[in-house]
């Protein structure tokens, strides 16, 4: 408090010191922290904790100080993190009172002590940056959100008062216009209050109430050292109001003085939206709030300043309220308000869907826009991102155009990073607008431009040869009556590059009829030096502009609004050709719109998702080009993208795709390759194509049960199997994991062979023996309850088990024992097959035996899906016992041929033999590093298959789970990818292409 002289300081602190020692029994040295009415101290005791100290005012209303201490032990009950808490005194109270020398005999002033929270305030945390200030925004958000979930049910008779900085009551501070000398000030802060009362306010008067923290500024707002927000301080201005007061104060702190405040305001509402959900409502007024705020802090420092001219600080913070107030009254409130739905995943245009719904149904209606051949013999597409975007080329499809009848199409959509100048600068200097939003027809200088529905001329611009854009028409249209009546929903079609001579006779409201010429194109000299040309684009909103200020290429940061403002225009040309691009989106954004339009179930990998979009051999490569070794990827088994695969699947795929029913090469040539991979079975091996490694278990199972006539099946501790109903009862990894339902009643667990961790812990054939014993002791249970096993199903390494080998002569026991009781062995070949174990095609081969079933997945098609089992023939037969079985896709001729050019490259470049040698030399290296670092308990594996267990301590083997995660991130940071496995989580797996 600077207005405190020292030497009264001095004698209140010595007397809180006592007043600290004597209600809470808390020595320590006071230190001062600002406030803007109350007295406040830090608290720093000898052994290093930290609190605050608030000596409220004086004459505070009791209810009042008894609301912030009740709204803070509300939020500790909850378990919300980031705000103080409440320190009890020595007698349980919450606000003791003490008497302080303030004023000549003393005051009774309330004490409260709370917890420290560390972090540097939002004021001084946050600079320029606005990659830092948008993920502090984003993590304010979801703070707030947060906060204000946790305060909904909070109910305080306190909270109700009326309070001066309740935006709710904003209408109130017209009284203070008069205070403002500035006449500009005073007439903004007039139009923003008067917007408030009549339009603003009353649309909210339905929207959701409750108690909110209402000052959520750059001094109360904490943020940590790795940039995003911690905390949030100062609850003395809690009130009840709208909900939506909570994001727009924050947002009207956050963006002051930022280039583009709209921008940055979108992280923090986004963020709050997916915490807590805002309503269309809410967000249509938040731009009109946040402007609100800066009205009503600007009343209320005049009323300030007026009682002390002298307050500086009141003078410097102003300055930017006013600028940024300034910025947003410059802004276009439509389009703002478009982008603040957009973040919150509203329809930026309510209207979109019923315009395109409309044209999706209509459009054939509509009559071509040049008097030229617009069928797909008559076009050609052009591509005109800067990658390749050919001058020469170029030259000659125009000349193409002017000579014959061909008309080359620009793209919708498409990323043109021609549009380098200064015309195309957006408030981001890092970013253009770049994304085209019309579809170009080139043709001939002169060509006519046709109407293509009903329409009242809208706008005619003559004018515009200086912009480059040539003369502009636009034409009104309705959907509903094709006649152009006047019920339905308003559109708009966009012509540019015309001859502004052509147009000139044109009149706004005037009616055109489909089909009748309105324009001519105009020449390269009067747009910009483009070869002649149709920008046609269609708008479902004009966004207050006029047609020189309509834009026909925008930002890909705010592709979701102007996709709303821009359909796609072929809706209405109908081009029968590929004529627009899918805006490619940054991962941040990506991986949000995720959880909207995906499963929220499907995870991610690593703490920063990767987006990939390119694969090459053993090399991943990510949006800007940043190569990543592939160590993990055990479905592009022959390498990314390996050309022999992927010609083999074009070729198929352009010659013939279709279901087997058919006769054709691929199915049976396929099916014999594959089965002579196989070691002989007799009566032989018997396939059938499927199309996910699940499917192949699902069905394996089905034959097993068929042949049995058992239903009851054993599976293997801690693995998995797939995803579908009948696969998830036989995978532990997800029954028995979160969210999982328990063990079926037909389903019997054997023990995990864990020969690291488990009752027997080395590799010899006893051990196998001893463990497979688990199998036969499922039998026996089973044979108790007068029941047998249909099957028995193994991997021949456990995955999900932590990469675990078996130990020998397990699985020759365990499939005795199966079969002795009449049931049928699965090898489960999804994940190890396909020759990755090195010394053999397939992992059960390891083990000396020959299953009655395998079942093949990932690998098969180097990343196409595809899947097959292979039976004994018997089996088989017993399947076809009527019922027919098909499988739509699996066995297609594109997926055979796909597979057996995987089988080719495998045979071809010694794969088998590639991961024997490869395998073994990082098996080698893995020991090398186990011989150096403890933390690795146990490696193992075979050929590409490797896993390696971590732990703190070799005696104890408590699982390293944290650290692995660490060393996976530590490794994508170098640019390697790695992922985990095991029971606990503790396994680096290891499995490369
Ligand atoms: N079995 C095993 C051993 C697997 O690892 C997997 C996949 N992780 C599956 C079956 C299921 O395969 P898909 O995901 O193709 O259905």
């Amino acid at each position: 408090m600077a207005h405190l002289p020292v030497v009264q300081l001095t004698s209140i602190d010595v007397r809180l010191a006592e007043a600290l020692q004597e209600h809470y029994g808390l020595t320590g040295e006071l230190g001062e922290l600002p406030g803007e009415v109350d007295l406040n101290r830090t608290v720093t005791t000898p052994d290093g904790r930290r609190f605050v100290l608030r000596v409220h005012r004086g004459g505070a209303e009791p209810d009042e100080l008894a609301l912030q201490a009740d709204v803070l032990e509300h939020l500790a009950g909850r378990g919300a993190t980031g705000f103080q808490r409440v320190v009890p005194a020595l007698d349980g109270r919450t606000l003791p009172h003490v008497e302080l020398p303030l004023g000549p005999g003393g005051e009774l002033r309330v004490l409260r002590v709370t917890t420290w929270l560390e972090g540097d305030v939002w004021a001084t945390a946050i600079g320029n940056d606005s990659v830092r200030r948008a993920r502090a925004s984003r993590s304010l958000g979801a703070l707030l959100a947060g906060l204000d979930i946790c305060l909904h049910d909070f109910r305080h008779p306190a909270a109700a008062r009326s309070h001066r900085w309740d935006l709710a009551r904003a209408a109130e501070q017209l009284t203070a216009l008069g205070l403002i000398a500035d006449a500009e000030k005073r007439r903004s802060v007039e139009a923003v209050l008067t917007t408030f009362r009549d339009r603003v306010a009353p649309r909210l008067s339905d929207a959701p109430r409750q108690v909110i923290h209402n000052d959520a500024n750059d001094h109360n707002i904490l943020v940590a050292a790795d940039g995003t927000v911690s905390g949030l301080i100062d609850f003395g201005d809690i009130v009840e109001t709208w909900r939506i007061n909570e994001v727009a104060i924050a947002c009207a702190y956050t963006i002051l003085g930022t280039a583009d405040p709209v921008a940055a305001a979108v992280p923090l509402v986004a963020a709050y939206h997916d915490v807590s959900p805002l309503s269309e409502t809410e967000v249509d007024a938040l731009f009109d709030l946040i402007r609100t705020r800066y009205a009503m802090s600007i009343c209320i420092a005049a009323r300030q300043i007026v009682a002390d001219p002298t307050n500086e600080y009141l003078l410097v913070s102003q300055a930017d309220v006013w600028a940024t107030l300034q910025q947003l009254d410059a802004d276009n409130v439509r389009i703002a308000t478009m982008r603040l739905r957009a973040a919150c995943r509203f329809e930026p245009v309510p209207t979109r869907r019923t315009v395109e719904r409309w044209l999706e149904l209509n459009g054939h209606l509509a009559h071509p826009v040049l008097r030229r051949d617009l069928s797909g013999a008559g076009l050609t597409v052009l591509d005109l991102t800067a990658d390749s975007l050919d001058g020469r080329r170029l030259d000659a499809m125009f000349e193409i155009a002017e000579l014959s009848t061909i008309v080359p199409v620009g793209r919708y959509g498409e990323d043109r990073s021609v549009y380098r100048s200064e015309a195309f600068a957006t408030a981001d200097p890092n970013e253009r607008r770049t994304i085209h939003v019309g579809i170009d027809l080139f043709a001939p200088a002169g060509q006519e431009v046709v109407a293509p529905l009903d329409a009242v001329v809208h706008e005619v611009g003559c004018d515009l040869v200086p912009l480059g854009f040539g003369g502009i028409l636009v034409l009104e249209h309705r959907t509903g009556d094709c006649d152009g009546g006047e019920g339905g929903t308003r559109f708009w079609t966009l012509y540019g590059h015309l001859s502004s001579v052509s147009i000139e006779g044109l009149r706004v409201g005037q009616r055109i009829t489909a089909g009748e010429t309105v324009a001519r194109l105009g020449r390269p000299d009067e747009n910009g030096n483009w070869p002649p040309h149709l920008h046609f684009q269609v708008m479902t909103d004009l966004c207050g502009w006029s047609a020189d200020q309509i834009i026909g290429v925008v930002a890909r940061s705010q592709w979701d609004v102007w996709r709303a403002v821009f359909p796609n225009p072929n809706l209405v040309l109908g081009l029968p050709v590929d004529c627009s691009v899918t805006v490619a989106r940054d991962a941040q954004w990506l991986q949000r719109e995720r959880r909207y339009v995906l499963g929220r179930s499907l995870s991610l990998a690593y703490a920063e998702p990767l987006k990939i979009v390119r694969g090459e051999g053993v090399h991943l490569i990510d949006e800007r080009g940043t190569r990543y070794l592939d160590m993990v990827n055990n479905v592009c088994h022959v390498g990314h993208c390996h050309p022999r695969v992927v010609a083999a699947g074009q070729r198929q795929l352009a010659a013939l795709n279709t279901n087997s029913r058919y006769l054709h090469d691929n199915l049976v040539e396929y099916s014999r390759r594959l089965a002579d991979t196989l070691p002989p079975c007799e009566p032989g091996w018997v396939v059938f194509m499927v199309n996910s490694g699940s499917e192949a278990n699902d069905l394996a199972l089905r034959m097993a049960r068929s042949f049995t006539e058992a239903r009851d099946v054993i599976t293997v501790d801690h693995v998995y199997h797939g995803n579908l109903t009948s696969i998830v009862e036989i995978s532990p990894y997800k029954f028995a994991g979160p969210g999982g339902g328990g063990r079926a009643d037909h389903v019997w667990v054997a023990e995990m062979p864990d020969t690291y961790r488990g009752r027997l812990r080395d590799n010899s054939c006893a051990t196998g023996v001893a463990y497979a014993a688990s199998v036969g002791a499922r039998i026996d249970e089973m044979a108790a309850t007068g029941r047998r096993p249909a099957a028995f199903f193994s991997e021949g390494i456990l995955g999900t088990g932590g990469m675990m080998t078996l130990p020998d002569g397990y699985l020759a026991a365990a499939y005795a024992h199966v079969r002795a009781a009449g049931g049928v062995c699965i090898a489960d070949e999804v994940q190890l097959g396909f020759g990755r174990v090195g010394s053999h095609m397939w992992a059960f081969e390891t083990q000396g035996v020959v299953p009655d079933m395998v079942t093949m997945g990932k690998p098969i098609g180097n990343g196409h899906p595809m899947a097959a089992v292979a039976v004994r023939a018997d089996i088989a037969a017993a399947f076809a016992n009527g019922m027919e079985y098909f499988s739509t896709f699996g066995g297609n001729p594109v997926s055979a041929a796909i597979g057996l050019a995987v089988l080719d490259v495998i045979r071809d470049e010694r794969l088998m033999h590639n991961a024997e040698v490869v395998g073994t030399h990082l098996m080698q290296g893995v020991h090398a590093l186990a011989a150096r670092h403890p933390l690795i308990g146990d490696v193992r594996g075979r050929g590409l298959f490797v896993g390696v267990e971590l732990v703190r301590d070799r005696a104890t083997l408590e699982p390293a789970a944290l650290e692995l995660t660490a060393i996976v991130e530590a490794m994508k940071a170098r640019h390697i990818l790695l992922s985990t496995e095991g029971p606990h989580h503790n396994v680096l797996k290891i499995k490369p292409p």
